[in-house]
């Protein structure tokens, strides 16, 4: 008797989870695999905290799917080289006919997945894929002449178009597998599963939830109490007006199908009104998808290249003293220094301050946005790929339908804009404790007039030289190129 398998990557969820219902679906025994990959994961820059956060999940997932009747198996692979190999010699010491998992669009990932399903289907195994990760799948949005969108608004405007009624139908978690049908070589895995260690450096992730149900509660909650007022609180990072839900989606916790199934029962007229937070909010889910999208159609950005193909000839200038202080949250400019504190220490930044921080390495520090790419992957709680590249290069200017690269942020007057009474600042700078206000984002200007000692450092850089430094490297940049034209 044969036997199917899931495959879990970025859906570590039992709701929403077609591969998981079809695996079920066949009336089999179905055995459940997650591959830990920490070399593979290093070089992906995969965050301690973010490693801790899918061991504990991976722990309560375990148990949900012995309800099921599901074993989870935590199986070891150095790398996605490996990967073929491994899968061969599980499907023969469990009998498995048929393997199921819903797609990852990243480069390396995509590679991966494409050996695997040569190698099992050469010798017989039947391979299903799915779409989980989007509401809309990679290539499913396309302009009038079957091309992918560059530019957000008229993606969005198409991706609302196309909606049916399966992106509001969030699949129900699946009914149990017969007792009858799990083999003898389950059972010793449902009654002790081997206790889930990934082999990676872990950071406590303890502040962030790992039971889905707990999530799911997230999503209800702000869903019913706080998306109205998202178009007027998310910019403000003293306040807790976003739904702090990207961990989970970078998880797969929840599916973004069950973000918009909620926010269209709890606010049915949210795509007729398209206005008000609700629709605000749904849109930051579509950025989600754009961005995925992107990277789907355009694997280079997988390799590290820019997309606006001549921001490659900026002359970035590397100083490590002030990427380390960027890095430490010191550089003397209060919003960056508390933002990258925020980081630092919780794994997680409010999006505002990952704009203004993003901005300042690259247009004030001047240091190549990759640095900046990687550090957010090493630390966050949410680092995602698709996400963190395309919110990387909408700040650096290099990306599509990013800021332009003559809108530059003004850090001080990004601060007293959207941290207006200075609390946030205070909050991580314990040092400017005592600067009333929205002096906060002065303090060396207040601290000069009061006679203050502050133990805070000076700008480490004069934001209107550097702007205009940035300005002349980008347009030196533009001259060489010739033409403005995105990757091909
Ligand atoms: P909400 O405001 O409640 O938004 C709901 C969901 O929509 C988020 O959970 C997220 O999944 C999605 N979303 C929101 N804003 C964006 C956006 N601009 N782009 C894509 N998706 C979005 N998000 C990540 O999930 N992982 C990352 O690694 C990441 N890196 C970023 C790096 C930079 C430089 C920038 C500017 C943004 C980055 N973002 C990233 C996007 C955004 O900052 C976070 O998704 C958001 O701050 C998460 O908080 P939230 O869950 O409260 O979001």
């Amino acid at each position: 008797m044969q036997h199917q398998l899931v495959w879990f990557r970025n859906d570590l969820r039992v709701r929403d989870n077609q591969a998981l219902s079809q695996a079920v679906a066949s009336k089999q025994a179905v055995l459940a695999v997650y591959l830990a990959c920490p070399q593979q994961w290093q070089s992906h820059d995969l965050a301690p905290i973010q490693a801790d956060l899918i061991e504990r999940r991976l722990a309560t997932l375990q148990q949900q799917l012995a309800e099921l009747n599901i074993p989870l198996l935590v199986v070891h692979c150095p790398d996605f080289a490996s990967v073929p190999q491994c899968f061969l010699q599980l499907a023969q010491q469990y009998h498995i006919g048929a393997v199921h998992f819903q797609q990852q669009y990243e480069l390396n990932e995509q590679r991966r997945d494409q050996a695997v399903q040569q190698s099992l289907s050469q010798q017989g195994l039947e391979v299903f894929s799915y779409h989980g990760d989007c509401i809309l799948p990679p290539a499913s949005v396309l302009t009038k002449t079957a091309q992918v969108f560059k530019v957000f608004t008229p993606f969005r405007k198409a991706w609302l178009g196309q909606l049916d009624d399966a992106c509001f139908s969030p699949l129900a978690a699946p009914a149990a597998v017969l007792a009858s049908l799990v083999p003898d070589s389950f059972k010793p895995l449902l009654a002790q599963p081997e206790p889930v260690k990934l082999d990676y450096p872990t950071q406590d992730s303890s502040a962030w939830l790992c039971d889905e149900h707990q999530v799911i509660q997230c999503l209800r909650d702000f869903s019913a109490a706080k998306a109205e007022s998202y178009q007027q609180l998310r910019d403000f990072p003293a306040e807790a007006g976003t739904s702090k839900l990207s961990a989970y989606l970078a998880l797969g916790i929840i599916s973004p199908r069950q973000c918009l199934a909620r926010l269209y029962h709890d606010h049915p007229q949210v795509l007729e009104s398209q206005q008000g937070g609700a629709f605000v909010w749904l849109s930051e889910i579509v950025w989600r998808e754009f961005y995925r999208h992107l990277i789907a159609a355009y694997p280079q950005l997988c390799k590290g290249r820019a997309f606006l193909e001549w921001t490659e000839r900026v002359s970035w200038q590397h100083d490590e003293q002030l990427l380390q202080a960027w890095q430490q949250g010191k550089t003397g400019y209060p919003i960056v220094d508390a933002a990258m504190r925020q980081l630092a220490e919780t794994g997680w930044m409010h999006n505002r301050l990952r704009m203004i921080v993003a901005s300042f390495l690259s247009k004030d520090l001047l240091i190549d946005w990759h640095h900046g790419e990687r550090w957010f992957m090493q630390h966050l709680i949410d680092g995602d790929f698709a996400s963190n590249n395309g919110g990387w290069q909408w700040a650096a200017s290099t990306g599509t339908d990013a800021q332009p690269y003559f809108r530059i942020f003004n850090p001080t007057t990004q601060g007293e804009r959207f941290d207006p009474s200075g609390e946030f600042v205070r909050h991580w700078l314990p040092e400017l404790s005592e600067v009333p206000g929205k002096k906060v984002h002065q303090a060396h200007t207040w601290a000069e007039k009061h006679a203050v000692h502050l133990a805070y450092p000076k700008p480490i850089v004069d934001h209107a030289k550097q702007r205009k430094l940035a300005l002349s490297l980008f347009e030196q940049a533009k001259a060489n190129y010739g033409a403005v034209e995105p990757l091909s």
